[in-house]
């Protein structure tokens, strides 16, 4: 009945669905949770307030394909998405940059660090925390240790449970110190937010007469793997099957679990007009929670009451209702997904793809170009 089976449908699943479909392919989408958007989802929560179920999510690329391409399926609320810290109470802008220094540092002071991290650095460039502690020069390390001790220890003690040297240094270095005036969290040309949210978006993308989206179902029970083939509903099913899901779950976990870190997102609606002024405020040295989003300053809503949520990180242990949202790259990890991966390799028709199915911190931007790729691939050999 179908040619191709895709297992998830967010933002991976979505853009594969897609274009298989306008390749002429009948899709069969299997999702199971009972809505579409994976964690890009949003809402209108029950005050009326656009929500983000998943934590928030700001689309943000340098890659234009990647733009243009969600374009086709939304237009945009553009705005230039800003983070302030609470240090002890004082907001400060996150990545720290140069406005943060005259913040931080009294004028003097702050002039003098100001003209030596330009010249060390150059204008306009990013640098890392951890090659910002390498740094030998005394007053480029005051700078650094103030930054490692009230942006980054804390809150990733909080987010991953290790300091910023155990993690992969690819992490911290997504939040790099800037040596800018430039307050943006993100620094490339498009971000934004779909002007009418992320539901709709996706709801777009799926409508296409030859896809066919199942929400509610758990792929494991109409899906099994048999040696080098997939079993669809009990017959053999030699399409192609987009997995976007995690990949040691296809295997009931034989070779042990791939370890993630979860979130509890605990949301609050308050009768007022404004909580915190910002969209997003991170806790940086303070609390067990790491930021609190604002919702009305992410998406520009105009409404009498206001929504927040806080977000609470823990180890994921594949306990009934809780989500894997990040993977932890190490070693060990890789070698355990690699294990895994070498089991889908045998069935030629099955393709992994996503944050969760590749183990990989993928952003939206990203996961389109990769969705793109894979589904380019798949068009030319079959
Ligand atoms: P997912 O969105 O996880 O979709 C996978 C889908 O597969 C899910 O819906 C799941 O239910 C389904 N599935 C899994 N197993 C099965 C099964 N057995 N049967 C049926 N269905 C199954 N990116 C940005 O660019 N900007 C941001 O601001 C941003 N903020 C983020 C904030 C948080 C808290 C998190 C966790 C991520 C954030 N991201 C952000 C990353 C973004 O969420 C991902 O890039 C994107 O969601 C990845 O899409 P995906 O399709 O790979 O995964
Ligand atoms: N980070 C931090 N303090 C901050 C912001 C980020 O320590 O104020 C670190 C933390 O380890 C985090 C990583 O940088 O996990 C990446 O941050 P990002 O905002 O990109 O995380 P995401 O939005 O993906 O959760």
């Amino acid at each position: 009945m179908f040619d191709s089976v895709i297992i998830g449908a967010g933002v991976a699943g979505s853009v594969a669905a897609r274009e298989l479909a306008e390749s002429g392919r009948s899709v069969l989408v299997l999702e199971q949770r009972d809505h579409i958007g994976g964690n890009c989802y949003d809402e209108p929560d029950e005050h009326g307030i656009l929500i983000h179920k998943y934590g928030p999510h700001i689309f943000h690329t340098k890659e234009k394909k990647a733009y243009d391409y969600l374009s086709r399926f939304t237009d945009w609320y553009a705005f230039g998405h800003e983070v302030v810290a609470n240090v002890y109470g004082k907001l400060i802008p996150v990545p720290f940059n140069l406005n943060t220094l005259h913040m931080v540092y009294e004028k003097e002071k702050a002039d003098t660090l100001e003209k030596k991290l330009i010249e060390t650095f150059g204008m306009g460039s990013r640098v890392p925390i951890l090659k910002l502690r390498e740094q030998e020069d005394p007053e480029i390390r005051q700078i650094a240790d103030y930054v490692y001790e009230n942006i980054f220890l804390h809150y990733t003690m909080k987010q991953w449970g290790q300091t910023p040297e155990e993690i992969d240094p690819a992490v911290t270095g997504r939040v790099p110190v800037v040596i800018s005036y430039d307050n943006r969290y993100f620094q490339e040309p498009w971000q934004g937010m779909p002007l009418h949210g992320y539901t709709p978006m996706f709801e777009k993308m799926l409508d296409h007469p030859k896809i066919r989206v199942e929400t509610g179902v758990d792929a494991r029970s109409r899906i099994r793997f048999e040696e080098d083939q997939v079993i669809l509903d009990g017959e053999p099913f030699c399409g192609e099957v987009i997995y976007t899901g995690p990949v040691d779950e296809l295997f009931n976990c034989c070779f042990g679990r791939l370890p993630y870190r979860s979130l509890r997102f605990d949301f609050e609606y308050l009768d007022q007009k404004d909580y915190q002024g910002h969209s997003v405020v991170n806790y940086t040295v303070s609390e067990d929670f790491t930021r609190i989003t604002e919702f009305k300053y992410l998406t520009g809503q105009k409404a009498p009451g206001t929504t927040i949520v806080r977000e609470y990180p823990f180890a994921y242990t594949g306990a009934e209702g809780e989500i894997p949202y990040y993977s932890i790259a190490n070693e060990a990890n890789q070698a355990l997904y690699e294990k895994y991966r070498a089991l889908t390799e045998k069935i030629p028709n099955v393709w992994l793809l996503g944050r969760l199915a590749e183990y990989k911190y993928y952003n939206i931007d990203a996961m389109v170009m990769k969705a793109l790729e894979l589904t380019e691939k798949i068009k030319q050999e079959v």
